[in-house]
This record gives structure tokens, C-alpha cells and sequence, in this order.
């Protein structure tokens, strides 16, 4: 039964693929076991950013079986920053595919960044317009920092994002009702090397690697240039592990409930 549902959205996410010319990014090493850094390959062409005025350009999720392989998701927040720039070529060179969490005023500032994430295969959520303590908040203002992001990447992008990341992972049952009713789950993180409070780029990998687990979920800003000075070691590392880097999406095979929490696999 579970098994007949995942073939039937891989072969669904495959159609997608190919009518997005996302095909070539299905990593066709994970299928032959070489699983090591296979990722996306490709960058979306002129008339795909163009269509990102008419539609969604996301990539969808590739067919990795995070219950047999050691997957990882590497999540930023608080950007796009132009330093998100140098991040996403390191991310390139090593085909890895990331999840950004963007505060809605970046994005306005820096929506090339955006479609530039999306356009590499990278997962884009919502982290707030101001980078509020949402559990501070009332419920409209929950709503109206929330949404107001939502319009902004689908502005610059034409994508709308599924999943949230509450800032300072701060929530409550107000946090939750709007999230869910918003169609959109919270996702925190297992991992959090504190790279906002210690900019060292050596600390900040080895807390990384130190503790890193298959299925986790792990925090970094791409708004310190110590993070992203750290990312390349990182993969590197991971990769020696055997880790897969996946999207959030793809962590949880797009399995994930509007509301809820989710920090691991
Ligand atoms: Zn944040």
C-alpha cells in the first residue's frame, strides 16, 4: 500500500519533472547507489526564469528513501543577504541542495536571491516579514507576518512557499492555528552549531559535524559570513560520512501536516 503511494508520486514528481525541465535533476547516482553528493546539476535556463512570472519553479522533490539512506538538511535563515550569493556557488560545486527560511523584508530587498535559490533546486520557505517573536504576537499579526512573506517570494518568484520556520523557533498554540490554517508546518531543527553568537567558521563545523545524525534538521544563517565560509568543510565532511543532503520536503517525502513541529526525521 505504502509502497504503491510512493511510486505513484515518484512517477507523478517525474511528470512534473519533465514538463519543468527539472528531469536531469532527479539524481540518477541515488538510483545507482552512488548517493554520495547527487544533487542538482542543473541551473534553470532564461525561459524557465521567465516562466517564473506565470508559475511555481520549484523543483520538486527527487526520489531519495530517507528511511535508507543518511539524509541531512541543511537549512539558512534570516537572508538573502548578497553574501547568500557566494553560498549558493558553494552549495552548486558540491550538487547540494539546501532549504532557505528568508525574512520577507530580505526578500524584498534582494529577490534575485530568491529565484537564484529556487532556480538551483533549493527548497524556500517563510520565516516571518520582520523576524518577529510570533509567540508574542496576536493572531492577526501572526497572520499578517506570515502572509505578507508568502506574497513577497510569490512576488519575486512566482512560487508560494509550504513550509514555515517560526524565528528564534518560537511558538505557541496561537503559532500553530495560524499555521495550520495556513496549510503550512513549523519546521524547527535538531541541530544548532549558535553560529549567530559565535562567528567562527571552525567552531560552527565542527558543532555541525559533531552533531549531526541521519534524519536531522540543522540551523545556520546565511547572513554571517563565518557560516557560509564553514558550509564547503561541512558538506565535505558529511559527505565522507556518507550523508545525503536533502531538502526539508524531501527529508519527510513531502509528508509533513500543516501546524505541527517538526525538528528530525
Ligand atoms: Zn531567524
Amino acid at each position: 500500500m505504502m509502497g504503491q503511494a510512493l511510486v505513484r508520486r515518484g512517477a507523478a514528481a517525474m511528470a512534473v519533472a519533465a514538463a519543468c525541465g527539472w528531469a536531469s535533476s532527479l539524481a540518477p547516482g541515488v538510483a545507482a547507489g552512488n548517493v554520495g553528493l547527487a544533487a542538482s546539476r542543473q541551473t534553470v535556463n532564461q525561459a524557465q526564469l521567465v516562466s517564473a512570472q506565470r508559475g511555481p519553479v520549484a523543483a520538486p522533490p527527487r526520489k531519495i528513501d530517507c528511511r535508507k539512506v543518511k539524509c541531512i538538511a541543511l537549512t539558512f535563515d534570516d537572508g538573502p543577504v548578497s553574501g547568500t550569493g557566494k553560498l549558493l556557488k558553494y552549495l552548486a560545486a558540491r550538487h547540494v541542495r539546501a532549504t532557505f527560511f528568508p525574512v520577507g523584508r530580505n526578500v524584498k530587498a534582494h529577490p534575485e536571491m530568491v529565484r537564484k535559490e529556487l532556480a538551483a533546486g533549493h527548497e524556500v520557505g517563510n520565516h516571518s516579514y520582520t523576524h518577529a517573536d510570533l509567540s508574542r504576537l496576536s493572531t492577526a499579526r501572526i497572520t499578517s507576518e506570515i502572509t505578507k512573506t508568502q506574497k513577497a517570494v510569490r512576488a519575486a518568484t512566482g512560487f508560494t512557499p509550504k513550509l514555515m520556520r517560526p524565528p528564534y523557533g518560537a511558538t505557541n498554540s496561537r503559532v500553530a492555528a495560524v499555521t495550520k490554517r495556513l496549510g503550512m508546518p513549523q519546521v524547527i531543527w535538531a541541530v544548532d552549531p549558535l553560529d549567530w553568537r559565535d562567528r567562527n567558521s571552525k567552531t560552527v563545523e565542527s558543532r555541525v559535524v559533531g552533531h549531526a545524525r541521519p534524519g536531522y534538521i540543522v540551523l545556520m544563517h546565511d547572513i554571517h559570513p563565518t557560516t557560509v565560509a564553514a558550509v564547503p568543510r561541512i558538506i565535505s565532511r558529511l559527505a565522507a560520512k556518507g550523508y545525503v543532503f536533502v531538502t526539508v520536503s524531501e527529508l519527510f517525502a513531502n509528508h509533513l501536516t500543516p501546524g505541527k513541529k517538526y525538528a528530525r526525521r
